[in-house]
């Protein structure tokens, strides 16, 4: 069956590759903008394929109240993907708690109103999961119950909006169901120009130099491509219900450094000293202080610690599977190239 889709945050590095993916499977889907600031983006988003027929853009603000009104208007699904998302902010609750909370309060308001929604779909975060992993093996039973203002703010931020939305659901009982998506460290090539927080992260700091050494970071890593197949089909499959852990494998930095290297990367800026010792470790997490706050907390409670899941849900309920971790990673080297993110 074809859809009326509305996605928030069109522009996004998630949001465009689910528009391109709803668009490639015939559906109409209305994307929405928080201004026309980013007209290279814009551009781009209506240059996909299917785009000139069924793709149209409004403008929504998250932190404008009824924004998302006239956007909700005839749709029966909506993607809730817009969020703020950085690390280091001077303040959390303005730039990051109060966008993501509201306005997903706003968003599924506006769903309510519309009356024609029969689904929605959020893009919620494993930062709504945990703070810092430890031993044990994550499920989407688990919640992050130890970031705050304070500590991993953008965390506390995904973990207050997806309460708030589950909270909405228990009070409001809309005429819709919701479905969250909890996906980890999202990389992949962009249909967009802009570059993206984590692909900034994980990539472009790794091979400019930025690190000072192979730290003891694991990451679970998520193709974007992946990402945005995983919203579709929680949109198409009726039983699809509750949260789903979104990540494939788990790739610490030390095995990205090896990976670049091996593939013709090693002319870059790659870390070379070995910090990811125990001993290095204890001492870099003291010396996290230094750093901006964002940074110095996510250093803190990620240093050491290798992320374990179960994604069992995700694969059978919605037959979603993972491309290996190494497959996106190079790809996404590739696309930031293209780009132009990596420079000469
Ligand atoms: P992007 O920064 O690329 O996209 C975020 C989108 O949210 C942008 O379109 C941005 O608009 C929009 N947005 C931010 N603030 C507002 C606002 N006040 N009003 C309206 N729109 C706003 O990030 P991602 O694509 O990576 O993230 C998309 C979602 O996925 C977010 O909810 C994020 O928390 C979640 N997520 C991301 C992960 C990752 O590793 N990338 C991992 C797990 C979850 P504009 O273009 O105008 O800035």
């Amino acid at each position: 069956m074809l859809s009326s889709v509305l996605v928030t945050g069109a522009t996004g590095f998630i949001a465009s590759r689910i528009i391109e993916r709803l668009l490639a499977r015939g559906h109409r889907v209305r994307g929405t903008v928080r201004s026309p600031k980013k007209p290279g983006d814009i551009d781009r988003l209506r240059e996909l394929t299917g785009a000139r027929e069924r793709l149209d853009l409004v403008e929504s603000d998250l932190i404008l109240p009824a924004s998302f009104d006239a956007a909700a208007v005839g749709c029966d699904v909506v993607m809730h993907t817009a969020s703020p998302y950085a690390i280091d902010v001077s303040d959390a609750r303005g730039e990051l708690v109060d966008p993501a909370v509201n306005g997903t309060r706003e968003v599924l308001a506006a769903a309510s109103r519309a009356g024609s929604v029969r689904r929605v779909v959020l893009t919620s975060s494993m930062a709504a999961v945990t703070d810092e992993p430890d031993d044990r093996v994550l499920t989407e039973a688990d919640w992050n119950t130890k970031s705050s203002l304070d500590r991993n703010p953008y965390y506390y931020a995904k973990t207050m909006a997806e309460r708030a939305a589950w909270a909405f659901m228990e009070e409001s009982k809309p005429p819709f169901d919701l479905v969250a998506i909890n996906p980890f460290m999202v990389i992949g090539p962009s249909v967009t120009a802009s570059l993206n927080t984590s692909n900034r992260l994980l990539l472009i700091d790794l091979l400019k130099g930025t690190y000072p050494g192979i730290l003891s970071l694991t990451w679970g890593i998520v193709d974007v491509r992946d990402v945005a197949e995983a919203h579709v089909r929680a949109m198409e499959v009726a039983d699809a219900h509750g949260r789903y852990l979104c990540v494939g494998e788990a790739m610490s930095m030390r095995q990205v450094v090896t990976l670049l290297k091996s593939s013709g990367y090693g002319g870059h800026k790659l870390p070379a000293l070995s910090l990811d010792s125990g001993i290095a470790t204890a001492i870099i997490k003291l010396a996290a202080v230094t750093q901006q706050k964002g940074t110095g907390s996510y250093l803190r409670s990620h240093l050491g610690r290798v992320p374990r899941y179960d994604t069992t849900k995700i694969r059978t309920e919605l037959g979603v599977t993972f491309r290996p971790g190494a497959e996106t990673i190079l790809d996404t080297v590739r696309d930031l190239q293209r780009w132009g993110h990596l420079g000469n």
